[in-house]
């Protein structure tokens, strides 16, 4: 028996069944659903969130791992109540995604890993919700000198309290391989981190690489191709095949990197987004486990992914 925090309290793993490894409700700035709400829509975007998680909980998911931080414009209140309604349980997150507030670029890894611990152990706000995992993110040009003041943190913070740590990175320049190389430094086990956004590469021997080192794959961006052109959906689920049939199953996990509400740089308007993935949350269960079975992968390999490796994961 080993219990994770959840938005709703501590559950058991055994409880977390079908589990989107990186997901989130809403994606904005640091500050503004709690400044600006009606930048937002946040009544709206709870609604949305209601509606499809609960659509999504009919179909089978049961869990998703919501890895929003400060500076994505996490909204603790309204991931919670999002949660409670919809009834797919959310583990939140700490840590810091790309926008690394400048207060922290001359801080030490210690100070923020403090911040960190007391959202593990404390709470968020003013709440006692309890982040469940830490986030870290490096992007296109590898880690930047304040990226490895967070990814010091974040190995700080998951080692004195044994949390796992997510990584969001840039895998066509095989960024992952620098984020292990300062978990290793900073005497880390691999077996808690987990690189995610890996299935914007098609490199087989990158993404082995990371698994023979320990650490864990997320092949969570999906249906993928939009902005950056490639890979398509099936060419990422021909790459999963592959780690599967190369006896890598045990080491892989799957989600979208969806959000209801999307207030960051991009090209996406609402529109385009709904025509892009018109299933949203359940474009895997639609779209690529039928893929998955027509290509022979069995139940229990596809119940490994979904279920198996990140009650794993989350019990390391
Ligand atoms: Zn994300």
């Amino acid at each position: 028996m080993t219990s994770i925090q959840t938005v709703l309290g501590p559950i058991d793993t055994s409880k977390l069944g079908q589990t989107l490894s990186h997901e989130h409700v809403i994606v904005s700035s640091g500050g503004i659903p709690q400044i600006y709400p009606e930048f937002i829509k946040r009544d709206e975007s709870i609604n949305k969130g209601i509606a499809r998680l609960s659509e999504a909980k009919k179909e089978g998911v049961d869990t998703i791992v919501d890895v929003t931080t400060l500076d994505l414009g996490r909204d603790i209140k309204l991931i919670e109540t999002v949660s409670r309604e919809s009834g797919v349980n959310i583990i939140c997150a700490t840590g810091t995604w790309r926008d690394i507030p400048r207060a922290f670029w001359n801080s030490t890894p210690d100070a923020v890993a403090n911040l960190y611990k007391r959202e593990i152990t404390q709470g968020i706000e003013d709440t006692n919700i309890k982040a469940g995992i830490i986030k870290v993110a490096n992007d296109k040009g590898g880690v930047s000198r304040e990226g490895e003041i967070i990814l010091r943190a974040a190995a700080r913070a998951s080692k004195s309290t044994n949390t796992p740590i997510s990584a969001h990175t840039w895998a066509p320049e095989r960024v992952g391989e620098q984020q292990i190389r300062i978990f290793e430094d900073e005497k880390v086990d691999l077996n808690k981190v987990y690189i995610g956004h890996s299935n914007d590469t098609t490199d087989i021997f990158y993404l082995e690489g990371l698994m023979d080192k320990g650490a864990w794959v997320g092949l969570d961006r999906y249906p993928g191709g939009r902005e950056m052109g490639t890979p398509k959906w099936e060419e990422r689920t021909e790459t999963l095949i592959k780690l599967i049939s190369d006896g890598y199953g045990k080491k892989l996990m799957i989600g979208h990197d969806w959000s209801v509400t999307l207030n960051i740089a991009s090209n996406d308007t609402e529109t385009s987004r709904n025509k892009y993935n018109p299933d949203d949350y359940l474009f895997i269960h639609r779209n690529v486990i039928p893929y998955l079975k027509n290509s022979g992968i069995t139940q229990e390999q596809i119940e490994d992914i979904l279920i198996n490796n990140p009650k794993k994961f989350f019990e390391s």
